[in-house]
């Protein structure tokens, strides 16, 4: 009793200095964010619902190709997932390999992660050939084993991803962890070497700073309410007037309303939660990830963590399912920390944030038309490469260029028991952090 009386008195004394602000967009400098004003036009050839990277990428790609694009952005461009995220651009899916090659076969498994990998490909590429500053670096990905068991599917991951998809990836041995990671918690690891870090404000910023060139118009703190269909546009009704447009993207991911109700019964909003520390001395700032690489573990609600700027660290995960408090999240994300990184003790939060990813019930991210609306969403937490390569792709589908995406003919399932409320999650938190705990 008196420890957790002591833990709240030093977590108050503590939370005084901390900011529930995001780190991110504090390291950008130069002049705000270009937003063209209003007033819009009455008819746009394309309008995307939705200032996220899937929107700004697609909104960016049909401005090159010469369409007229207005933005509509319920509360500010980028304060969905896009600036909040770890800032990860990791290669693959969501689904480990060996769950992919059950599901689908060798032969559509491999269509599907190549596409994963080919995003983070698709974004260098592109950040270069737009000279988008957003610290991309290749630094590598690194995912640490939480059981002796899940080595094992570790070991059967990477020969996995060599065989079937002609991925290389390195297995380090728990007497080999240290020059890896510095946490005495997790048993070996298994190295990707070509996933990537970088800075999501960075990147919005960038992006956003191409669009205000190419002529596209951004209209923030504008959500839509309603669309209809009349003659040969879209009205999209939102309470400062309505717009039209020929066609329409959906890029609303964790964030999609009710009233977008086949994708909103199948897209499950779930929040996701991180800390950044103070300034870290730059020597144990590399005792805990030496190379650098961007961390996650093999948990069912797994830790997600890498270093900043050097000498801060970034810690992440899902430690509330229901409606919590950021402040109440960051201090058991604090505590969770610890248990990682002991050597953290001494040192203090500085910032904790919260946003919401687009769970799908086949942890598989989706792109396609609905009811005449293009959309792409529900990236389980692997988005950051993955959006923007759907936002290009979804420019070409609505100007008729042919894709071929494995993605488009995927089922989009949902159950008859999720209507808008995803009621369910704090029972499937709940489970999934037993199996986490029993496992172990
Ligand atoms: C805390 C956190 C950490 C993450 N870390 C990583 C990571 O390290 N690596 C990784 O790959 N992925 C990560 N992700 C996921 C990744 O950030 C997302 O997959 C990606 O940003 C999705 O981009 P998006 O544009 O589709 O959606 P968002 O960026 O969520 O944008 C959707 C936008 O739609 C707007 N909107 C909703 N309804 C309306 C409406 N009616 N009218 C107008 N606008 C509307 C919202 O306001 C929002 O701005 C993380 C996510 C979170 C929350």
């Amino acid at each position: 009793m008196s420890l957790i009386f002591s833990r709240r008195r030093e977590w108050k004394a503590h939370s005084e200095i901390m900011k529930n602000r995001i780190y991110w967009p504090e390291t950008l400098s130069g002049p705000p964010l270009p937003i063209k004003p209003d007033p819009l036009a009455d008819t746009y050839d394309i309008a995307v619902i939705g200032g996220g990277l899937t929107g700004l990428s697609a909104a960016c790609h049909l401005a090159l190709k010469g369409c007229s694009v207005v933005v509509l952005e319920a509360s500010r461009v980028g304060q969905g997932a896009s600036s909040r995220n770890a800032g990860m651009a990791m290669t693959g899916l969501t689904l480990f390999p060996q769950e992919l090659i059950a599901r689908y076969g060798h032969e559509r498994a491999l269509g599907l992660y190549c596409i994963g990998t080919a995003a983070v490909d698709f974004l260098e590429a592109w950040i270069h050939n737009e000279k988008i500053d957003c610290d991309f670096k290749r630094y590598g990905a690194l995912c640490a084993a939480y059981t002796r068991r899940h080595v094992k599917d570790l070991v059967n991951a990477r020969r996995l991803l060599l065989d079937t998809f002609g991925h290389e990836t390195l297995l380090v041995e728990p007497k080999d962890l240290s020059a890896e990671l510095g946490s005495p918690l997790y048993h070996g690891a298994l190295v990707d070497p070509i996933s990537a870090g970088l800075n999501p404000a960075k990147l919005v910023h960038g992006i956003l700073k191409r669009i205000s060139e190419t002529g596209v118009c951004v209209s923030e703190e504008r959500p839509v309410q309603r669309i209809s269909q009349s003659n040969h546009y879209f009205k999209l009704e939102t309470p400062r007037g309505t717009v039209r447009a020929e066609s329409v993207i959906v890029a609303t991911n964790g964030y999609t309303p009710a009233w977008l109700k086949f994708l909103r019964r199948r897209v499950i909003p779930v929040a996701s939660f991180i800390v950044v520390t103070e300034p870290l001395p730059l020597e144990l700032a590399r005792e805990l990830i030496p190379q650098g690489r961007m961390v996650y573990d093999t948990k069912h609600l797994l830790y997600y963590f890498r270093r900043v700027d050097g000498n801060r660290l970034l810690f992440g995960g899902r430690v509330s399912f229901g409606k919590t408090d950021d402040r109440i999240a960051a201090a058991k994300l604090h505590n969770d920390m610890q248990e990682v990184f002991p050597q953290l003790k001494p040192y203090r939060v500085e910032y904790y944030w919260s946003g919401k990813l687009g769970f799908t019930f086949d942890r598989m991210p989706h792109i396609g038309q609905q009811a005449g609306l293009y959309y792409a969403l529900g990236y389980c937490g692997h988005g950051v490469a993955l959006s923007v390569y759907f936002g290009y792709m979804l420019a070409r589908m609505a100007v008729g260029e042919p894709v071929d995406l494995p993605f488009i003919d995927l089922p989009f399932p949902t159950r008859f028991y999720y209507r808008k409320t995803p009621w369910f999650l704090p029972l499937a938190g709940a489970f999934y952090k037993a199996i986490d705990r029993l496992g172990r």
